[in-house]
């Protein structure tokens, strides 16, 4: 291990910079197109029609192996939850489920991942992002036409099973919680995903705005990845390698308030905890990549290790092991 982690699994934005902001979307979806063009991830035609213009450069073996572990946790996780309302164990039996995607980004996952039990999927990203991705749907036909009612509102564009809004996170509870409620059942389990962003809010900010989403949802689930700087040690600070990732994103001038103030699965798991409250009934869970990168079957393992020449097996783990996924299962039982 060289000591200076090179490279991340997402970039922090700048809060006054709205293009460095955009950047982290822009970052994530090249990485996805350079797993796919690796082999590692199936490939994602969606992803290429968001993409426009961009060139998709070919990441470096860890860093496609963990974009690879990070799609795939997402969408089982994600893949679970339409089929059963829950990301563990079914609780409440309900014919269908909605998702709504903080930070959306141009994420292909609702593209990817239609069923018939899915309700509605509502996506919410700054208006400069959405307005973009909207423009990319309207511009592609097959995009265009799985949308068939669509229309474009004050809100952003609208369909039955597709929503996409221009809102800023850190106003939900706020007011603009209600606008997003108005395309939801409060009935229905509802997957709240948050796939690289929690990081990037100050605790608060981001509790609260989480807070504002579960109020109107009485049956409801959290699913984060995000970075996790010290790793699976509880309560600990960061460690080496999570420094090194700080500094250097402090170098530039970079911050991080919610990877600082969250900075463990076991973190994780106490602040999923508290915001669901003690009258409900909960499931929660954290685990490193790493963890799941051990837990892969062995051919997969080996189908994926094989795909290039892999020499910094050790900055691989230790990457692994300061990203996470979280997930709790809420339900206010009556
Ligand atoms: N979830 C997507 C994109 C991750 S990049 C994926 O995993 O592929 C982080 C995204 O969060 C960016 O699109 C950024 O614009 C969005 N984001 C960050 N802070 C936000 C905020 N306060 N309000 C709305 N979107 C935000």
């Amino acid at each position: 291990m060289s000591g200076e982690p090179r490279l991340s699994l997402g970039r922090p934005y700048r809060r006054a910079q709205p293009d460095a902001v955009r950047a982290t979307d822009a970052d994530a979806l090249l990485s996805r197109l350079s797993a796919c063009r690796a082999g590692y991830l199936p490939p994602d035609a969606y992803a290429d029609m968001l993409r426009g213009h961009a060139e998709a450069p070919h990441r470096p073996p860890i860093i496609n192996i963990g974009t690879y572990l990070r799609a795939s946790e997402v969408d089982a996780h994600v893949q679970h939850f339409i089929e059963t309302g829950a990301c563990g164990h079914p609780y409440t039996p309900a014919p269908r489920v909605q998702i709504v995607s903080l930070g959306a980004g141009s994420d292909t996952r609702f593209w990817r991942l239609r069923h018939a039990r899915l309700a509605r999927y509502v996506e919410l990203d700054f208006p400069s992002t959405t307005s973009q991705k909207a423009a990319a749907i309207h511009a592609h036909p097959t995009l265009r036409h799985a949308l068939e009612d669509a229309r474009v509102t004050a809100d952003g564009l609208v369909s039955s099973p597709y929503v996409l809004l221009g809102i800023d996170i850190r106003t939900l509870p706020h007011g603009t919680w209600q606008r997003v409620a108005t395309y939801l059942d409060p009935a229905l389990p509802t997957l709240l995903l948050c796939e690289c962003v929690l990081a990037y809010m100050d605790i608060e900010v981001a509790n609260a705005a989480l807070r504002a989403c579960l109020a109107t949802l009485p049956c409801a689930s959290i699913l984060s990845y995000d970075m996790c700087i010290s790793s699976d040690t509880p309560h600990a600070a960061p460690t080496r390698f999570g420094q090194v990732m700080l500094q250097n994103l402090a170098a530039r001038q970079l911050t991080l308030p919610g990877a600082r103030g969250c900075t463990s699965t076991a973190a994780y798991v106490e602040r999923f905890q508290h915001l669901a409250g003690s009258a409900s009934h909960l499931e929660c869970h954290a685990y490193t990549l790493r963890e799941s990168w051990h837990q892969l079957e062995s051919e997969e393992r080996r189908r994926v290790s094989m795909l290039e020449r892999l020499d910094e097996v050790e900055e691989l783990e230790m990457l692994l092991s300061h990203y996470c996924i979280a997930w709790i299962d809420r339900a206010i039982v009556q």
